[in-house]
């Protein structure tokens, strides 16, 4: 009986701490901190996952990580995120599911409610021109605040809120709608569906974007050093690797390798490189972003220039060419980000910046990381022209 009791408890413990990822039988098609040039420059703030039946798919089921409740959902097909869900947690974390294509009838106010719909309601009634719009704002408002309580309340930032839409459904641009729940109003499950894949907002194809922000959503983190355990439950490649393909030095662009000389000027080589960690699934390729690059010495255990993408704060979104090169960087026919391995302004995700003047002669290390855990070195000769 003990033991049966030993086993339960581990059991349980188990699925406590297991968090699944939002979407099953999942791979991962990019990774947090990756260069975006879509809309304007910006880092990745979260991870995507495939939605996958044979094709990318609209339609599948996207799971919360976390127990929880709705925060807000946007409903905005012309949005960077589509329409998207943020949920809060009670380990003080929120996470964001985007690209949507609909909501659950699981998702339920208090009272009972079925918040989809209540998005399609409010869709059908208030399908308006934009011009129309300000003047429907203050009656929507009312109405739905009557109608389904304190949910309708909190609309955020009434400039831009315009008609509901689903992605075919609507004409009128732009249309944009923020419903912004009380706290607790809407509680979810630890995989429960909240809502369906899509390809809603600035997307290649249907995928689900994952984000895990902080309460005040003041910063973005690894969703994988939130939430480890969701590693576990993605589909692994059959074969990866972390590879070097291309140096720059000071501008010039050569292939990698170990054995040859590479010549600078001046007080130290500006290095930029073209690396990615390789990962092969399904008899397809992945080129994803990497998670940590550092530079050091030979003859040093101390990194002179260190990058680690643990977490964004979201007012450096944008800093993405404080990292990569925007010269070299082109994301036409495959994932090519040059990362610069010398400082070009301050943002966080460079954790070391300390290069002094070269030696004439020298080799370096540099060390790249992925977000599987692995690691690898190479090694770069060096000398002065
Ligand atoms: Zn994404």
């Amino acid at each position: 009986m003990k033991k049966l009791l030993t086993v339960l408890v581990v059991l349980l413990s188990v699925l406590l701490i297991a968090y699944v990822p939002p979407v099953l039988r999942t791979w991962l098609t990019s990774t947090f901190g990756e260069l975006r040039l879509g809309f304007w420059p910006h880092f990745h703030m979260g991870v995507d996952f495939s939605t996958w039946e044979g094709n990318p798919k609209i339609g599948i089921k996207i799971l919360a990580v976390d127990d929880g409740y709705v925060d807000r959902i946007v409903i905005d097909p012309d949005d960077l995120y589509g329409c998207n869900i943020v949920l809060s947690h009670k380990n003080g974390y929120k996470t964001l599911y985007a690209h949507l294509s609909g909501f659950s009838r699981s998702l339920r106010t208090s009272a009972g409610a079925d918040i989809s719909t209540i998005l399609q309601d409010f869709v059908n009634r208030y399908a308006v021109s934009k011009d129309v719009w300000k003047e429907k704002l203050k009656q929507m408002r009312e109405e739905g605040k009557k109608e389904y309580g304190e949910a309708f309340e909190a609309f955020t930032n009434e400039d831009s809120l315009y008609p509901l839409c689903f992605k075919d459904g609507w004409a009128e641009k732009p249309r944009r709608i923020v419903i912004k729940f009380p706290k607790g109003e809407v509680k979810v499950m630890q995989g429960q569906v909240i809502a369906y894949s899509g390809d809603s907002g600035n997307v290649q194809g249907p995928h689900c974007h994952f984000e895990v922000r902080s309460q005040d959503e003041k910063f973005s983190y690894d969703p994988f050093s939130i939430y480890p355990d969701m590693l576990k439950w993605i589909e692994q490649p059959l074969r990866e690797d972390i590879v070097l393909l291309k140096i720059a030095i000071n501008g010039v662009v050569y292939d990698y390798s170990p054995d040859k000389v590479y010549e600078f000027s001046g007080d130290y080589p500006k290095i930029a490189v073209l690396a990615f960690s390789k990962y092969v699934i399904r008899g397809d390729s992945y080129r994803l972003g990497l998670r940590s690059l550092s530079m050091r010495f030979e003859n040093s255990s101390s990194p002179m220039y260190e990058i680690f993408f643990d977490r964004i704060p979201m007012d450096e979104v944008k800093k993405a060419f404080s990292v990569y090169d925007e010269k070299l960087s082109s994301l036409r026919g495959g994932y090519n980000a040059w990362y610069d391995l010398y400082p070009k302004g301050d943002v966080s995700v460079v954790k070391q910046s300390d290069i002094p003047r070269f030696p004439n002669d020298s080799t370096v290390v540099i060390t790249l990381g992925d977000y599987f855990g692995n690691e690898k070195d190479f090694k770069l000769k060096l000398r002065r022209k």
